[in-house]
């Protein structure tokens, strides 16, 4: 999970995207978003206190036991999905609190893994890498990596294929090729796609439904894939709606809709203005 280093695997050419440079890294397989509130701010202040107290407390394997029953104890672990295990041992990694990631890694306690005691064990935690991985091109991969800056924003967006695999395409039809990583030397460029992979955070449409992540909400027993009602709202099927879907999008009338896509149009349009006249 989150301690895998941005590298090329030994088998293949894949990207891991877990800690991939030193001003981001991901923890969401850690179960990071799957608090009731999961606000920069309340996660923030839930991994600084951990990190504190594991540095504080934990000199030796047998001092883990004893700091995860404080954490369970004193944190409210209430979750959005019961199926996603929240894990007591995500922190930051660095004094400057730009790196999540996992308390119990060997790099962070002098060689030694302590791993085993984890909910999903040592191998699960070495081993894993999300679909992202494999679902997202690596041009793509490497253009996030360009633009994104921030842990929170960054495990957002880099776990949400939709997001970032429709406005690529998106871009790519308008401008009649694939985009290239080199085309975000550009500032003006960087700044209009962080508006838009910004809107994980500041959708004006988001669902003010706290048990919902993306696409997905969970029932009470299940995960579902939301939807929207476009016939009952009388418009069709946007061009828009996996991003629509992956930003929690909850509509109330047909022009709140028109509003979204004018947004969404608005962004591309911009993005295509500017790069046409950089060539
Ligand atoms: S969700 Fe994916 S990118 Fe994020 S820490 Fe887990 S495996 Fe790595
Ligand atoms: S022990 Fe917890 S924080 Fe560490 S990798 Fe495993 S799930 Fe993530």
């Amino acid at each position: 999970m989150p301690n895998k280093v941005f590298k090329m695997s030994m088998d293949s050419n894949l990207i891991v995207l877990c800690q991939p440079d030193e001003v981001k890294s991901c923890g969401a397989c850690c179960g990071l978003y799957n608090y009731v509130d999961s606000t920069r701010a309340s996660l923030t202040s839930r991994l600084r206190r951990r990190t504190k107290y594991f540095r504080e407390t934990v000199k030796t394997p047998a001092d883990v036991e004893r700091y995860a029953s404080e954490i369970k104890s004193s944190e409210d672990l209430t979750k959005r999905y019961e199926g996603i295990y929240c894990c007591e041992y995500l922190g930051f990694l660095d004094e400057r609190e730009k790196k999540v990631g996992c308390l119990l890694h060997p790099q962070r306690n002098e060689g030694c893994d302590l791993r085993d005691v984890s909910f999903y064990g040592r191998e699960l935690c070495a081993g894993h890498l999300c679909p992202s991985h494999y679902f997202i091109p690596d041009s793509q991969v490497r253009i996030l990596l360009g633009i994104l800056d921030d842990w929170y924003l960054y495990g957002l967006c880099i776990t949400d294929i939709d997001l970032v695999k429709t406005y690529f395409k998106l871009l790519a039809d308008r401008i009649g090729e694939e985009l290239k990583p080199e085309a975000f030397a550009s500032e003006t460029l960087v700044r209009i796609a962080r508006q838009y992979f910004g809107w994980k955070i500041d959708w004006p449409f988001r669902s003010a439904d706290t048990n919902r992540l993306g696409k997905y909400y969970f029932d009470g027993s299940q995960y579902m894939i939301s939807h929207i009602d476009y016939e009952k709202l009388g418009t069709n099927i946007s061009e828009y709606n996996a991003i629509f879907l992956s930003l929690s999008s909850v509509f109330r009338n047909k022009r709140e809709i028109e509003l979204a896509q004018e947004m969404i149009s608005a962004n591309i349009d911009k993005f295509v203005r500017t790069y046409a006249g950089g060539r």
